[in-house]
């Protein structure tokens, strides 16, 4: 029996005996009811442990949280004014490098147009104020200012196309005694054209030093002609032997002295030539002339080098009469000279003979010219640089092959002032093909 109740029931009746037997059914539905109590009451009592413990955590938990939170509160707050420093001193400086690169583009020697993309001009240094004489305070008229200064070329039309992404370069801009170059340099805003650069630059002093140079090397070929060509009349009549026998040594040696008066020749025709190309003089007559004839003619006069290097030149003539081209004999001559000269040149000399195929095609607007070769070739990271004066491709200098790296510069001048095009293709150790195609009138 519960304690509590035998307690109770002691204290009412003196001792458990008094209580009448009808109370003991009474009496074990109580003592029941206060052990469900009890059994109640302990769980209520766990239930309450445990959810007070669970408290306790959440609690700690939350205070935990709270403390992570404030510190956190507190380095970002440290951040901020560590951010804040530092965009302070980064926009103090981007001003300085503004103001310094400000006065860099105002005195700069290059005059420099700066253009948005609505066609108003935007910045102008000072250089640019004096080549087109604007010295307002604002730049409206400005543009037109530069149109003006500069009638006889497109400036405008250059203006509008470099504002549409074009990069353009006008050349030996000529006013009032000077001579300019003017550069247009797009300028994108996230890919989007947004503006122009309009530099625009003196190039007098240059000029004028490039044209005396030019002038130097005219008049200096011209008077190293004399001596040469008296030198190769004179080696020519020696080897000729009408003065009498030579030696098998002397004529080793007269040869030898012929030889390189002849590469003497080339190479002061060759200055020649670049001179003129320079000075914008080079120009020849143009008249009807027959491929053909002219090919056939290289063809013979190379043959023997051709042979000592054990190259065959293969060269079928077109089955069909070629229609004339304008044209000049002796320049287009010196056109097949240097690329079937350089065709032998550049094929290795071995044990097995290498071929050149010659080639002509003749298609309604054109005649085409091909000259194949299985030598060399030139490396793909070389093939952009061939026609610059003075390039030579590195396995040209490294086969320790003769030349000047001229002759393709003078050739490309030739056939572009005769109204032709010259493209190649080549693959290194494979072979070369360059194609010439002349406008049939
Ligand atoms: P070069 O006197 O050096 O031959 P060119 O102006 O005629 O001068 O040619 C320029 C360069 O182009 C050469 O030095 C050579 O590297 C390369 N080249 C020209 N033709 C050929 C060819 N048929 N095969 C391989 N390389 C060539």
């Amino acid at each position: 029996m519960d304690k509590t109740l035998e307690r109770q029931l002691k204290r009412l009746f003196g001792s458990l005996e008094n209580v009448s037997p009808q109370c003991q059914g009474l009496i074990s539905v109580v003592n029941q009811t206060y052990k469900d109590f009890q059994n109640e009451y302990k769980l209520i009592e766990r239930a309450l442990d445990i959810s007070s413990v669970e408290l306790n955590e959440v609690n700690q938990r939350l205070r935990h949280e709270i403390k992570i939170e404030n510190q956190l509160t507190d380095k970002l707050k440290k951040e901020t004014v560590i951010i804040e420093e530092i965009v302070q001193t980064r926009t103090k400086e981007l001003i300085i490098e503004r103001v310094k690169l400000e006065k860099i583009a105002q005195n700069m020697k290059t005059g420099a147009v700066l253009v948005n993309n609505q066609g108003e001009v935007i910045f102008l240094n000072g250089q640019a104020r004096m080549f087109i004489h604007f010295f307002n305070d604002d730049y409206a008229g400005s543009l037109v200012k530069l149109y003006e200064v500069f009638p006889n070329y497109p400036i405008e039309e250059y203006v509008t196309r470099s504002l549409a992404g074009e990069i353009l370069d006008l050349d030996d801009v000529q006013e009032n005694d000077s001579i300019y170059q003017i550069l247009f340099q797009p300028m994108f805003d996230d890919s989007n054209p947004a503006g122009s650069l309009v530099w625009i630059d003196n190039v007098t002093e240059e000029k004028q030093l490039e044209r005396s140079k030019s002038e130097l090397v005219v008049v200096a070929s011209h008077q190293l002609r004399t001596p040469l060509t008296v030198t190769k009349g004179n080696t020519e009549i020696l080897l000729d032997q009408s003065y009498g026998t030579l030696t098998a040594e002397q004529k080793i040696i007269i040869e030898q002295t012929h030889e390189s008066n002849e590469k003497m020749i080339t190479l002061v025709n060759q200055m020649l030539d670049i001179a003129k190309i320079e000075q914008k003089e080079f120009s020849f007559q143009l008249t009807d002339i027959q491929v053909a004839t002219i090919l056939e003619q290289v063809i013979k006069d190379l043959s023997s080098v051709a042979e000592e290097k054990n190259v065959q030149i293969e060269y079928k003539p077109n089955p069909d009469a070629l229609p004339v081209i304008k044209g000049n004999s002796f320049r287009l001559y010196q056109v097949f000279q240097n690329l079937i000269d350089n065709a032998i040149k550049y094929s290795r000399s071995g044990d097995c003979q290498l071929k050149i195929i010659i080639t002509t095609v003749v298609s309604d607007t054109s005649i085409s010219i091909t000259i194949s070769d299985e030598g060399i070739g030139i490396p793909p990271s070389e093939q952009n640089k061939i026609f610059t004066r003075f390039y030579r491709a590195s396995n040209a200098e490294t086969s320790f092959i003769d030349g000047t790296g001229l002759g393709l510069h003078i050739v490309k001048s030739i056939i572009e002032s005769s109204g032709g095009t010259i493209n190649f293709v080549s693959e290194e150790n494979k072979g070369t093909i360059f194609t010439i195609e002349f406008p049939i009138q």
